[in-house]
């Protein structure tokens, strides 16, 4: 991105700020060191989207990532999609991390051989280290990989899921989080549940996260016929939505508010994002006043609509975690909406939401950066602002709300 000068001095603040990443699905290094990596790697995640729209077939993107097929085959495969989604903004973060941390200035035929050297000379002990600590300045990232366990190290705070499936018989009467309870009632389930809330928050995990999903007005009397039903065998699988599910995803939104839990929300953005409109919160919101809602992505292509969460419920935060790297120009345009109508304490600026490829944090971050010093640039141009009350305001968003509304007692 080209930059002006007020852009290039917020830019280069901004690299200097220690942050805290508020969302992403980084496991603990070891898995990361122990995966099989390659130029691949960099397109293990969101990039996967782009490419099945942009054409490639389901089994051709499983093979980019057989190892027993030869990397230039792979390549071959991959080559003709790789030049349909270059230029967005999910390739945009690859870029810039194979830039950063491989020296290596495009990814292309002449590239891929080198780029994936570099990567696996790289996948060694440290790396989180290298890319977190050293390059992003991110002090802790809340990351979400299903588990507490994650190394030990204060760079990781968990978040876990807030619910589990409870469509079948084995999803109630053996449950992932919690296999060797003792279920029999739709009472035991919730005891299970509540159960698992407090074991995770002893192992340290600081959220439980959500899906906007459309909820009804919650019935203990509806949610037991439900339970009883799959017990009996009278349904074999419950409907989504269903009177259980809308039960106990209220109970334990409660429960966990009660023990200081954040409650995490995933809006707007993903397949059929019809059944993730953010205004699906809004009776949840209502019903739990005290709880404390930390709203992802902004709902996209709902902006308005999360924004408004955010705007009318002091029980909401919103994370800009995703989102530039959905497209920095609805970003962009939302920041400046938010410096309008949101106070500074409720915005998190970012979170890198990824999984294997911890490299494209810091591409994701890069983006942010440019972001947040185009939109506050233009403000202090117009004379809306100083360059110090622009600093102030991002490392609210980026250090001090989500070190507040999760409590962290960072080392
Ligand atoms: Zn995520």
């Amino acid at each position: 991105m080209k930059m002006n000068d007020i852009e290039k001095r917020l830019y280069h603040e901004l690299e200097n700020l220690e942050i805290i990443d508020a969302h992403e699905h980084l496991g603990p290094e070891s898995a990361r060191i122990a995966a099989e990596v390659d130029v691949f790697t960099f397109f293990a995640h969101y990039t996967r989207g782009d490419l099945l729209v942009a054409g490639m077939p389901e089994d051709v993107y499983k093979k980019l990532f057989d190892r027993s097929v030869p990397l230039d085959e792979r390549w071959r495969l991959f080559a003709p999609y790789w030049e349909q989604i270059r230029y967005g903004s999910y390739a945009k973060a690859a870029l810039i991390a194979a830039k950063r941390f491989y020296d290596v200035e495009d990814i292309n035929e002449n590239t891929y051989i080198p780029l994936t050297e570099k990567i696996q000379k790289a996948n060694t002990p440290g790396i989180y280290e290298r890319v977190l600590r050293d390059a992003c300045k991110i002090r802790t990232a809340l990351t979400q990989c299903g588990s507490t366990d994650l190394g030990g190290t204060p760079l990781l705070t968990p978040v876990m899921p807030l619910i589990y499936s409870m469509e079948t018989g084995t999803d109630l009467m053996q449950p992932k989080f919690a296999p060797d309870a003792k279920i029999n009632s739709l009472d035991d389930f919730l005891d299970a549940m509540k159960a698992y809330v407090m074991r995770v928050k002893k192992e340290g995990a600081v959220g439980l996260k959500m899906m906007s999903n459309p909820y009804q007005s919650p019935s203990k009397d509806a949610a037991s016929t439900a339970f009883n039903d799959i017990k009996t065998g009278n349904q074999k699988t419950l409907p989504l939505p269903n009177p259980l599910r809308d039960y106990v995803v209220d109970e334990v939104i409660r429960f966990a508010a009660e023990q200081h839990m954040v409650i995490c929300v995933h809006t707007g953005y993903w397949g059929d994002f019809r059944m993730l409109d953010p205004t699906h919160m809004i009776p949840i919101l209502q019903r739990h006043p005290k709880a404390r809602f930390d709203i992802y992505h902004l709902g996209y292509p709902w902006m308005r609509e999360a924004i408004m969460l955010g705007k009318g419920f002091p029980n909401v935060w919103l994370n800009l975690c995703w989102t530039h790297i959905i497209s920095q120009k609805f970003v962009q345009i939302a920041v400046d909406e938010l410096i309008d109508l949101i106070p500074v304490n409720k915005v998190i600026g970012f979170g890198g939401d990824y999984g294997l490829p911890v490299e494209k944090v810091y591409g994701h971050l890069v983006m942010a950066r440019q972001d947040f010093a185009r939109v506050f640039a233009r403000r202090i141009a117009d004379g809306d602002l100083t360059e110090n009350q622009a600093l102030a305001i991002l490392k609210n968003w980026l250090w001090d709300n989500p070190k507040e509304l999760y409590d962290l007692r960072l080392q």
